[in-house]
């Protein structure tokens, strides 16, 4: 049992004095009155929904244009090359490097969105160094494990895509409940992806959601980051990725579209009316060139948004929760875009980097509650960042000017 009395608290959307965390098992026992005689402020640790570890190989590469300009596409050819040439060794190391960064930055789960699966046959040996190299660091993982089918509508798997291949769908299924069998119990979970309706035929994706369903598992998929994405999807199947889904499956709140750049109204309307989640991921998306979502839009319907590092180009929550927010001001010249009902930015960006990552990964962490995993980022308050802050502006303070070094210690099921 440890019980942690922080000066500061982030508790429902603002900071509080006096809260004693009792936390045991791993979980928080009671929230009671305390002395403040622990240094620092307790967030929730930050949950990151959306990471492609091993893309963290990638900072700095893919960043000179001599031949001019491009886009997404030009990007994932720089990733394909980088998949090519890394051994299970040095994958395992890049995740280790990347998660140990993570938690540098207050991250204390990360919703890890796998498809590099193999080494040089169907061997699924990747899937095993992600859980070893999380195990290494101490992250809490939640392990989404990609089916990786097609190189496009209709299309075999490209020369660049042979290691993320699903040979098949049973064996597929099997390597997930294989995977249940070896996950921790404590601090890994298992979870699903169709990588997205390019990857993966429809009739699979809807395969995909009834068995996560029977598993309890939480689902997540690529969906509308790229216009040509949608046009493709229009063309084969007459609809938009998101309308497909819509019609397809059970959507609900264990169900999680990423990116959702360019996802028409009245099919975001659906899509959150029926539970589903988004999850954005604002650095990535700028370092792509993807676009910007509506976010005002997904707030007036009551969206679950939650964030991600993506690409790991930058790990940092505070950023991603920055961006978020900054994007929206500066593509609608409007201020206070991402805002709670009492109008906090703060609330409104905190919550998406811890509560709503939980929602959408099917954990119970994301707030400092009883019955919720112990897992807290400890934020010094005394830091140059944060000078002059108070109670109640040190969450927007947060939010617009700090950077990972405020984070001083994070701490995981107590410890
Ligand atoms: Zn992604």
């Amino acid at each position: 049992m440890t019980v942690y009395n922080p000066e500061l608290t982030w508790i429902n959307g603002e900071f509080l004095a006096n809260i004693s965390i009792t936390v045991e098992n791993g979980k928080i026992a009671a929230i009671s009155e305390g002395d403040n005689s622990d240094k620092g402020a307790f967030l929730p640790g930050f949950v990151n929904a959306h990471s492609h570890a091993f893309q963290r190989g990638l900072r700095g590469r893919g960043e000179t244009f001599s031949t001019g300009s491009n886009s997404f596409w030009g990007w994932r050819e720089e990733m394909y090359k980088l998949v090519d040439e890394l051994s299970v060794d040095q994958f395992r190391m890049l995740c280790i490097e990347c998660f140990t960064e993570m938690r540098q930055s207050g991250i204390t789960t990360v919703g890890e969105f796998h498809y590099f699966h193999h080494d040089t046959s169907n061997d699924y040996i990747m899937d095993r160094a992600v859980l070893e190299a999380a195990q290494e660091v101490g992250i809490r993982i939640v392990l989404l494990h990609a089916n990786y089918s097609h190189g496009g509508f209709g299309k075999p798997l490209s020369e660049g895509q042979q290691r993320f291949a699903t040979d098949s769908l049973e064996t597929w299924w099997e390597q997930v409940d294989a995977l249940q069998e070896i996950v921790d119990g404590s601090k890994q979970r298992v979870g699903t992806v169709a990588h997205s309706v390019r990857a993966v035929d429809i009739d699979t994706v809807k395969n995909i959601a009834i068995g996560s369903v029977q598993r309890g598992m939480p689902m997540h998929i690529h969906l509308e980051e790229q216009r040509q994405e949608i046009e493709a999807c229009l063309h084969t199947h007459g609809v938009t990725p998101m309308a497909l889904l819509n019609d397809s499956i059970a959507v609900s709140p264990m169900v999680t579209a990423v990116h959702c750049t360019h996802t028409a109204a009245a099919d975001m309307e659906q899509w959150i009316s029926s539970g589903g989640n988004v999850c954005l991921c604002p650095l990535t998306e700028a370092n792509l060139a993807d676009g910007i979502c509506d976010m005002h839009r997904i707030n007036n319907q009551g969206g679950c948004v939650s964030l991600g590092t993506d690409s790991n180009a930058r790990i940092s929550m505070f950023e991603e929760m920055r961006w978020m927010e900054y994007a929206q001001r500066l593509y609608r010249e409007e201020r206070g875009v991402c805002v709670d009902n009492n109008g906090s930015i703060a609330a409104y960006l905190i919550n998406s980097a811890t509560k709503n990552g939980a929602r959408c990964l099917g954990i119970s962490a994301g707030e400092i509650a009883v019955g919720k995993f112990g897992d807290f980022a400890v934020v010094d308050i005394g830091h140059q960042q944060l000078t002059g802050a108070t109670s109640e502006t040190l969450g927007a303070a947060l939010c617009c000017g700090a950077d990972n070094s405020v984070i001083k210690q994070t701490i995981i099921a107590g410890v």
